[in-house]
């Protein structure tokens, strides 16, 4: 696929991302959240999907796929395509990061990711490799590459794991922070106990799902306001932070 031809397509509609990911939940979000924004977005579930499709700018990622190790299908698309690759994975260890580098992906995003990251990775992925040479200039939107999410009196930092609570800083454990992050994914939705497991714990959890409620309880404490992580009877929790 030619530079060229990306950049007319840029110019003319809409970059098309392959949305590489097998667990549904976070699929659609990331189908509805990039569709949102404006991408054209596929999605392939499986690696032999991923490496059927055609006709894609840009790729995200999920390195757990079930049929096929993710690495196998990064250098199986890098084969064929010169699409920029977002790699995404639930394995936070230094050894990916470093590997996933070394595989030549454009970018790479530890799950539990807030959606406006991801998007100011696209973009930033977007200049450097499909607009480049373009004389395209960054929407003003593009200046939200800080990573920090704000909701209400809460504020959020990925990239150093910070979090504060009018403006005063919070001690959290590793699990509670992928805890509060995971939950802010989605504002206002409620995840399910068996979601919470699985994305912040572990993708084959099979212990007790009174380990995610004993976390509620302990962050509840921590962010000093019980109210903003709502319990949602029989079904799982939802984060609401409010005045
Ligand atoms: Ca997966």
């Amino acid at each position: 696929m030619g530079r060229d031809s990306v950049i007319d397509r840029r110019q003319n509609g809409r970059v098309r991302i392959l949305v590489v990911e097998d667990d549904r939940s976070i699929a659609e979000s990331l189908i509805e959240g990039l569709t949102a924004e404006g991408y054209n977005v596929k999605h392939a579930a499986t690696a032999a999907a991923a490496l059927a499709a055609t006709d894609f700018d840009m790729v995200l990622l999920d390195l757990g796929l079930p049929d096929m190790d993710g690495r196998d299908v990064f250098r199986q698309l890098r084969s064929h395509s010169s699409a920029p690759i977002i790699m995404l994975t639930a394995r936070a260890e230094e050894f990916d990061r470093v590997l996933g580098l070394e595989l030549g992906a454009d970018d790479y995003v530890t799950k539990p990711f807030s959606f406006r990251e991801l998007v100011a990775r696209i973009r930033a992925v977007s200049r450097r490799t499909l607009e480049s040479g373009s004389d395209a200039t960054p929407s003003a939107a593009d200046t939200s590459t800080t990573g920090v999410q704000s909701i209400m009196g809460l504020s959020i930092d990925r990239r150093t794991r910070r979090v504060h609570v009018d403006d005063e800083a919070v001690q959290l454990t590793a699990k509670e922070f992928d805890l509060l992050a995971y939950l802010a994914l989605d504002v206002g939705g409620v995840r399910t106990r068996t979601e919470i497991l699985e994305n912040v714990w572990d993708a084959h959890w099979y212990g007790p799902t009174k380990t995610v409620d004993a976390h509620v309880a302990s962050l509840r404490k921590k962010l000093g306001r019980h109210d903003w992580i709502e319990a949602v009877r029989g079904v799982g929790f939802r984060l609401e932070p409010r005045e």
